[in-house]
């Protein structure tokens, strides 16, 4: 894969992916981070890529505008934590801990950034599990493992051999949202597919389950803004 730069400001730069399957030149915004890719048929040449990239300039620059800057997770920021706004602060010791709306973060010898997600991770796994657990209890459902990912494009699945996957990012948002996107995809140990009877099934464990997938639709891309890595 190749990046072009546009020059700036901002600088721009777009990824470049070949493949036999692309039919034309297509740009595309990732409408979670802003990053931008276009995908080309193997034969283009170099220089009408290119060429193409600089013509669509005017168009990449108001559609970038529209993505929500990245927010870098350090002392001092904010992130939110089941869906409230959490201070951290810089802890006096090797521990992290959290307590009301701060959470205090070590930051001798350990990125904070790191401490932070781990602590995000662990939070992520307790709550998902125990909902996982408690959804399946009442189906007569068993899984065989739950894993946490940092996926782009769902918030969770449920494989063939009834292997759980979550986002972890999922702890950011509220706990009705989690437990949503729990009950939904412990709904599909019963119904693999997104049939009439799967929704039944995800509104017989959970409820009313519209306003969480609204929220996923309207903020889930807020949850990809906070960077953990540099
Ligand atoms: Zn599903």
């Amino acid at each position: 894969m190749t990046t072009i730069f546009i020059p700036g400001p901002p600088q721009i730069a777009v990824s470049v992916k070949k493949s036999a399957r692309a039919k034309r030149l297509s740009l595309r915004v990732s409408s979670l981070d802003g990053r931008v890719t276009l995908s080309a048929p193997n034969r283009v040449s170099p220089r009408k890529i290119e060429a193409f990239v600089f013509e669509k300039e005017a168009w990449l620059r108001q559609n970038i505008i529209r993505v929500p800057a990245p927010i870098k997770v350090q002392i001092g920021s904010e992130i939110p934590v089941f869906g409230r706004r959490v201070f951290l602060a810089k802890s006096s010791t090797s521990r992290i801990w959290h307590q009301e709306d701060q959470l205090f973060v070590p930051e001798n010898r350990s990125n904070p950034a790191a401490r932070v997600l781990g602590y995000l991770k662990t939070l992520a796994r307790d709550h998902l599990t125990q909902k996982s657990d408690f959804y399946a209890g009442q189906l007569g459902q068993d899984y065989c493992r739950l894993s946490l990912r940092d996926t782009r494009s769902r918030w969770g699945s449920c494989s063939q051999d009834r292997a759980l996957m979550f986002s972890w990012r999922l702890v950011m948002a509220p706990q009705d949202v989690l437990d949503y996107v729990a009950a939904h995809e412990v709904a599909h140990l019963e119904q693999m597919n997104h049939s009439k009877q799967f929704w039944a099934v995800v509104e017989r464990l959970y409820g009313d389950y519209r306003p969480a997938r609204a929220w996923l639709r309207d903020k889930g891309a807020e949850l990809h803004r906070y960077r953990f890595v540099d």
